[in-house]
């Protein structure tokens, strides 16, 4: 019998975490509030398969197969019975304790709880549970279907058999893990991220060389295929610098202190590309 993994939030991380749990042979229930999400979230998994079997990746019948692995549920009781839960709601701290202190009362005591948090301390969700030890984080990367990362967090509490599971887990859908063994404000991928374009735009607000030549120093320099200021043009300015912001919160530390430019590009509305304009110009 499939092994099975609840999802909940349909959204774009939920969804692209369904879809690569039911390739791999999860029997996977995704939940989110309501039928129009679950459409949503459903919708974007058969456009991805779409994709990958254009180009050959998967065949009609593993799409057929992995779409069978896949239900859906608009209430939380439907996660009863699964071994291993993901949490991909919205990133605010009282949802998210909400639906782990839920979970705790709704699946079994051995069953781990995930979070796909980008920046969360895995330490203030499970706390609100009884099972501290058995909650960890599995950061999945977007699209999720294409990135090959997903960083394991530890919460203070998170015992050596709950990584191994989240490992086991992540690894089973083709991801290969980092471990973050201390539970800092933006584990290690926002971290490096948020140190990277705070100094590219200090530098570009400063005068010292232009958005164009910051990214190509990059990119040419050192292999990055995109420059941290294209980088945060995609990610949003706005995305960035609340990250950034709650880093230098929590850390203290002046790398992350955000440069005013960002403030005022936020203000402004040149948010990157959603918004045609950011440290480049996409009209
Ligand atoms: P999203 O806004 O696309 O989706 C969130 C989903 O959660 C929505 O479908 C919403 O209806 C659902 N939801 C809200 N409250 C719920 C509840 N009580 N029960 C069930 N479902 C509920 O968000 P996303 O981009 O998929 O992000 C999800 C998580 O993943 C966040 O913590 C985010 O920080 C993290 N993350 C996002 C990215 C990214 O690039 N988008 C990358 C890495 C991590």
């Amino acid at each position: 019998m499939a092994r099975k993994l609840a999802v909940v939030g349909a959204g774009l991380m939920g969804s692209g975490i369904a879809q690569v749990a039911a390739q791999a042979g999860w029997a996977v229930t995704l939940v989110d509030t309501t039928q129009e999400a679950l459409g949503r979230g459903l919708k974007n998994i058969e456009s991805s398969w779409a994709k990958f079997t254009e180009k050959g990746k998967l065949s009609a019948q593993q799409v057929a197969e992995a779409r069978e692995r896949i239900e859906t549920a608009t209430e939380l009781d439907a996660v009863a019975g699964a071994e291993f839960v993901v949490e991909a709601v919205y990133e605010q701290v009282e949802i998210k304790q909400s639906i782990f202190r839920a979970l705790d009362g709704l699946v079994g005591e051995d069953t781990v709880l995930a979070s796909n948090t980008s920046a969360i301390p895995l330490t203030k969700l499970a706390a609100v549970t009884s099972r501290p030890e058995r909650v960890v984080g599995t950061h999945f990367f977007s699209p999720v279907p294409m990135m090959a990362l997903c960083e394991l967090v530890r919460g203070l509490k998170t015992s050596d058999e709950t990584l191994a599971a989240a490992r086991e887990f992540a690894e089973s859908t083709g991801k290969t893990c980092i471990v973050v063994s201390r539970d800092v404000a933006g584990f290690v991928t926002t971290r490096l991220i948020s140190a990277l374009v705070v100094e590219a735009v200090r530098l570009y607000e400063s005068g010292v060389a232009s958005a164009e030549d910051i990214d190509l120093a990059c990119r040419l320099g050192f292999g990055h295929t995109m420059g941290p200021l294209a980088t945060a043009d995609l990610t949003g300015v706005d995305v960035l610098l609340h990250a950034t912001e709650n880093i230098y919160t929590e850390s203290r530390d002046e790398k992350f202190a955000p440069p005013e430019l960002m403030r005022r590009m936020v203000d402004a509305g040149d948010l990157g590309r959603k918004a045609g304009r950011g440290f480049h110009s996409y009209d």
